[in-house]
């Protein structure tokens, strides 16, 4: 098969299967596993993850409708009355002096009953330009400038994709910083908020930091003017009350850069993808058992022919049991952890590595003598812990 480009090559690979444009969670899910080509590929590809891993076998990843409905509810709750729920945060954590609210509302729903006539491409367009108009006239120090920017439209390249992003606020203030604004329904307790959710809130923060520092870039303005901090807004206790809590994104973003700088080009990650392969198109209710089965092997053979970087950061993946599967069956030294697979170099296999300790493989390559003696020292030190004890 002939592709005329390496995008095309992507989106044969990509087959009749839906396109979801990717979200800042889903960038924010590089930081777990960079450098794996597999995942790479399916999120240059576009395909949902959240369909993906299923069809794959992999448990599906939910979210409560409950939770949906009351994320939903907290975030209008906050937002309403002229943000006097918001108001106080923003002034106590973020320090922003905002005496009056000068909003604007730029989310879908809200551009669409403005201008009905707009298509998809152009209701994009539209919130793009109108959320650079508006960090423009707020960094231009102009009194009447917008100082609460809703669901504003960010725009960040991943490889040489746009991807576009969507956070729940930016605020500033003329004599402050801008600072991105988050919006999330779990409860902050007694001052003290679950810290895994928390440093997910803070992972999908700082990529929306990263967009909103290259829009202040191209804008002509120093990243300075940026805060190093975003807000994140909680529920107090078991209310829907807004708590607040300032997050530290400079770790994250510096991470997330590296991520990104290292994001391979469209034609490295084509050229990964075995032509002969492409997924299935998504099975629907109605789909017979049979042609469901025959969907979900043609899917695992297609995930299962780009090459995978196995390792700790993997349990963050949509795909982990799909993947962790592969290894085992290879009997891949992945499997015992990244340091382990570090440690053995090109020694890929567990059973490689054990003729190697036990002496019935003699060792040619500069790993494999390495491997031979440092698994040979641990054996040791086994046995004597053993005789110790
Ligand atoms: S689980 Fe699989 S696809 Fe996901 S990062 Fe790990 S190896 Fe890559």
């Amino acid at each position: 098969m002939i592709f005329r480009d390496a995008r095309e090559r992507l989106v044969h690979f990509r087959g009749d299967f839906p396109a979801k444009p990717l979200d800042a969670r889903r960038i924010a899910g590089l930081l777990d596993a960079p450098g794996c080509m597999r995942r790479q590929v399916i999120d240059a590809a576009s395909v949902p993850m959240k369909d993906l891993a299923p069809l794959i076998g992999c448990r599906e990843p939910r979210q409560s409708s409950y939770a949906l409905q009351r994320g939903v509810r907290f975030e209008q709750s906050v937002t309403s009355n002229a943000m006097s729920f918001l108001l106080p945060l923003v002034r106590e954590q973020l320090a922003l002096d905002v005496r009056e609210v000068r909003e604007q509302d730029l989310s879908t729903v809200q551009v669409r009953t403005q201008f009905p006539d707009l298509d998809r491409d152009a209701l994009t367009d539209h919130r793009v330009r109108t959320t650079r108009d508006s960090v423009a006239q707020m960094l231009a120090g102009d009194q009447r400038a917008i100082n609460l920017l809703r669901h504003p439209y960010l725009v960040l390249t991943l490889g040489d994709m746009p991807t576009y992003l969507e956070p729940d606020l930016l605020a500033y203030a003329a004599s402050g910083t801008l600072a991105p604004i988050e919006i999330k329904s779990f409860p902050c307790i007694d001052g003290i908020a679950d810290p895994a959710k928390t440093a997910e809130a803070a992972r999908q923060t700082a990529v929306y930091m990263v967009a909103l520092c290259r829009l202040v870039e191209n804008l002509g303005q120093p990243s300075s003017r940026i805060a190093s901090q975003g807000l994140l807004v909680m529920t107090r206790d078991f209310t829907l009350e807004a708590s607040g809590s300032l997050l530290d994104l400079r770790p994250q973003v510096r991470r997330l850069e590296r991520v990104l700088a290292n994001f391979p080009h469209v034609t490295q990650l084509a050229a990964q993808i075995p032509t002969a392969v492409s997924l299935p198109a998504l099975p629907s209710r109605d789909t017979s058992q049979t042609e469901r089965t025959a969907a979900s092997a043609q899917a695992r053979e297609a995930v299962g022919a780009l090459p995978m970087r196995f390792g700790d950061g993997c349990t963050g993946c949509p795909l982990l049991d799909f993947c962790r599967g592969q290894a085992q069956r290879e009997e891949s030294v992945a499997q015992l952890g990244t340091q382990a697979a570090n440690m053995c170099g090109d020694v890929s296999t567990v059973s490689h590595a054990l003729a190697l300790t036990a002496g019935t493989r003699t060792p040619t390559t500069a790993a494999e003598k390495a491997v031979a003696e440092e698994l040979r020292r641990a054996a040791i030190a086994v046995q004597l812990a053993g005789a110790a004890a």
